[in-house]
């Protein structure tokens, strides 16, 4: 499967905050699901911070076993940033992201091993029995999930797994920011990723607790209202910012009109009127709104230029100089 003659076939990242308790049955369940896949591999475990002893234990896995690296993070930056070192520095040709609480089980792995092989590029779990609170987690995440497959247009019933696998240059491409990788797949079908959905295991968490409250949900919603502008205006700011704006002065310059009428055939007086304030205000909002746009285009030039990003993800190219590429 490997498409890369330096990594193994499959990398699976791991990332760990204070999951102490929880180190040694994860490597024992890893060890025996993969060890059974007949696949090189590689584990990646990034310790986020822990202060629980959690390193001690990656580090002694990584020292014993060759096919285990440990990461340590100077403090702890989140999930997200976690998982986006180990993402960095997995070497594979398939990425398998997990938790580190055994909630999520390896025993599904080969099953998203398999999504791959038949072609698609991102193997999504869904925990179809979720084993946690229904009113505080469960619930949530069911309304959160319905509005991102909305908003969103990429229809998952679980995007808060971390359980699921991507092919490494897809997952590579993509800048994991604040706490988005909950949004991995959306984000993954903005270069034109193959997603699908299968049901995995979930087990109710064992040691440990878990590391996020109910003010989660704020965040998702503030998250998905900058996936949905990146990936609506992204490479076109100004759309967005020009549009309010340029309604908003023409709303303003309705209303002098209205003004300048009313003096002129009803003799009213312009301040007299509280419209002239309101045709103010939306003036300046609307000049504020177009120069924002601007400046959001400058922005955007900016972090595709600095970093050499392409505005698009080429599938295949054929030419009659290489005609090796596969057919339709
Ligand atoms: N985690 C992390 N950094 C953090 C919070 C969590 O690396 O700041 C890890 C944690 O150790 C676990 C995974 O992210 O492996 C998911 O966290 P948790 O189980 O608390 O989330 P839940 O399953 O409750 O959504
Ligand atoms: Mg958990």
């Amino acid at each position: 499967m490997s498409t890369r003659s330096d990594g193994p076939d499959i990398s699976v990242v791991v990332p760990v905050y204070e999951e102490a308790e929880n180190i040694g049955s994860l490597y024992g369940a890893l060890n025996m699901h993969l060890e059974q896949l007949n696949q090189s591999y590689e584990v990646i475990l990034v310790d986020d911070g822990s202060k629980d002893g959690s390193w001690e234990q990656l580090h002694r896995l990584a020292v014993e076993h060759a096919h285990y690296t440990a990461i340590r993070l100077r403090r702890n930056f989140g999930q997200s940033a976690a998982l986006a070192a180990g993402i960095d520095h997995a070497r594979g040709a398939v990425i398998v992201l997990m938790d580190a609480d055994l909630q999520n089980d390896p025993a599904d792995i080969p099953k998203l091993l398999a999504g791959i092989q038949e072609g698609f590029d991102v193997v999504s779990g869904w925990r179809e029995k979720r084993q946690d609170a229904f009113l505080l987690r469960v619930l949530p995440s069911k309304v959160a999930n319905y509005l991102i497959s909305r908003v969103t247009g990429v229809h998952l019933r679980d995007y808060g797994c971390t359980l699921k696998a991507y092919r490494s240059e897809v997952l590579k491409s993509i800048r994991i920011y604040g706490e988005m990788h909950r949004f991995l797949p959306a984000l993954a079908d903005l270069s034109g990723a193959r997603i699908t959905e299968i049901p995995v295991q979930h087990h109710p968490r064992k040691y440990g607790r878990s590391k996020y409250g109910i003010n989660r949900i704020l965040k998702v919603l503030l998250d998905l209202l900058t996936v949905k502008f990146i990936s609506t205006f992204g490479t076109k700011p100004i759309h967005a910012f020009g549009c309010l704006g340029t309604v908003s002065l023409f709303l303003s310059f309705g209303l002098v009109l209205w003004l300048i009428y009313d003096k002129l055939f009803h003799g009213k007086y312009l301040i007299e009127s509280p419209l002239l304030l309101l045709a103010s205000l939306l003036f300046l909002v609307g000049i504020q709104l177009l120069a924002l746009g601007l400046v959001a285009e400058l922005a955007i030039r900016t972090w595709y230029e600095s970093q050499d990003k392409k505005v698009y993800y080429v599938h295949t190219v054929v030419s009659e100089a290489d005609p090796s590429a596969e057919g339709p």
